[in-house]
């Protein structure tokens, strides 16, 4: 086979370093790809978000099949595209995109398919907004309806927190026409996890689950980023509670998005509060996570590439599916500054020293004109390591963050500690 993914992020970098495995993979390509990909494959000086040119670089090496990564290009109607040119595609069609293009969209979905979420209400209006905020107890959660790269959700403390956030959104626009609409949450306590699964808009496969970290500094301090690590598996989640949270959220949204009528394959993605009431649905997201991936990934067993053509194809076998017993730990090495303006370009060394058996998935690398590998953007790299428990795991991380370095580098210390203690 002949696989193209799309996209450029350690997700990316993951997904190919797993498909690189599999007997059945010839050529990998990726589109555009980062230094760390072009170890495994080709790159292609094509945007992600360039469905014209995915299109074009998919005919021209002949690909069997188009795996693409981020949500902008599927919420584009990137799969459409592929699909109507008859070439076959991993990914939410556009329709069934908007699971996590439009909050109140996932919202309408939840409560007709009966799947436990907060409580919500949608407003186009900016005065109607503050009016219902005002007389609700806080904190609350307000969030932009569209895509905002991970920066869309905030917890408001107070009506001026909230009133500060609907300004924001509503009136200066600083998500553009994200936040026209706004949906304004009840505020969930409890602990995160992200249960993915596989799904070719019949049977679903979840994957392991896994928690990530959002905030930038230790013991969750600073501001909201797209992930600076992630393990997987949390011990507060057992299988018991995968099983309940699969049938409670994951087949009733596959089933109901087929109900409608729109194609729904590849990775669903439920982010869930889990507490010791209940598990509720914070967000849906419609690929693959970006740290999750690059810890879930190392714990499957089975050929990626036969599960992803399975999903396209409609023939997915969600018993077939094996994941090893074996922890993961991911811990991000970031540019000084992130999420806020960081320095670009600056060298990276010890990309060679990593033990044979952990991965360094590149998230924002380039070559330089050296022959050398230099920084791209704020989140740069993402170490991982497998052990026989997440301490084991945790350790070897550790260790092996430790030989890689650039001006700058930062990366929290504590990435699943919760789970040693
Ligand atoms: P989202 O973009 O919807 O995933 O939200 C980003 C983050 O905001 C989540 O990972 C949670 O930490 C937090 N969050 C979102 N919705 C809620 C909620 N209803 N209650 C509590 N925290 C939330």
């Amino acid at each position: 086979m002949r696989i193209l993914v799309v996209g450029n992020g350690g997700r990316e970098h993951a997904l190919l370093w797993k498909l690189a495995q599999s007997s059945r993979v010839e050529e990998l390509f990726a589109a555009p790809g980062n230094a760390g990909t072009a170890r495994l494959a080709e790159n292609l000086s094509v945007a992600a978000t360039d469905i014209d040119g995915v299109l074009k670089a998919a005919t021209t090496t002949k690909c069997d099949l188009v795996v693409v990564g981020p949500e902008v290009p599927l919420a584009m109607g990137m799969v459409d595209s592929l699909s109507a040119a008859g070439i076959p595609a991993f990914g939410p069609s556009r329709a069934a995109a908007r699971l996590e293009a439009s909050k109140a969209f996932a919202h309408e979905m939840m409560s007709k398919c009966n799947i436990p979420a907060a409580g919500s209400r949608t407003f186009s209006s900016f005065v109607e907004a503050r009016k219902y905020v005002a007389q609700l107890r806080f904190p609350i959660v307000v969030k932009a309806d569209g895509l905002a790269a991970g920066k869309g959700a905030i917890v408001a403390e107070s009506f001026d927190e909230a009133e500060t956030a609907l300004r924001d959104m509503m009136e200066r626009r600083i998500f553009g026409e994200a936040g026209d609409r706004v949906v304004i949450e009840e505020f969930l306590e409890g602990k995160e996890v992200s249960l993915l699964a596989f799904t070719d808009g019949i049977n679903v496969a979840p994957m392991v689950p896994a928690c990530d970290y959002k905030r930038v500094f230790d013991n969750d301090e600073g501001p909201n980023t797209g992930g600076m690590g992630c393990y997987s598996p949390p011990g507060f989640f057992d299988s018991a509670m995968a099983r309940q949270a699969t049938d409670a959220v994951l087949l009733p949204i596959v089933r109901g998005m087929a109900d409608e009528g729109w194609d729904y394959r590849g990775v669903i993605y439920a982010g869930l509060m889990v507490s010791d009431r209940d598990i509720r649905v914070l967000e849906f997201n419609v690929r693959f996570g970006d740290p999750e991936t690059q810890v879930i990934l190392p714990r499957l067993e089975s050929d990626l590439a036969d599960i992803l053509l399975s999903c396209v194809e409609g023939t997915l076998d969600p018993a077939a599916i094996r994941w090893t017993d074996r922890c993961s730990v991911g811990v991000v090495l970031a540019s000084e500054g992130y999420p806020g303006s960081y320095r670009k370009g600056l060298p990276i060394s010890g990309l060679d020293r990593n033990d044979a058996d952990v991965a360094l998935f590149h998230a924002a690398t380039a070559l330089s004109d050296n022959g050398g590998t230099m920084t791209s953007g704020g989140r740069v790299l993402a170490v991982v390591a497998t052990g026989n428990s997440i301490s084991d795991a945790r350790d070897r991380v550790y260790d092996n963050v430790a030989r890689v370095s650039f001006p700058g580098m930062m990366y929290r210390t504590d990435i699943a500690l919760r789970e040693v203690r």
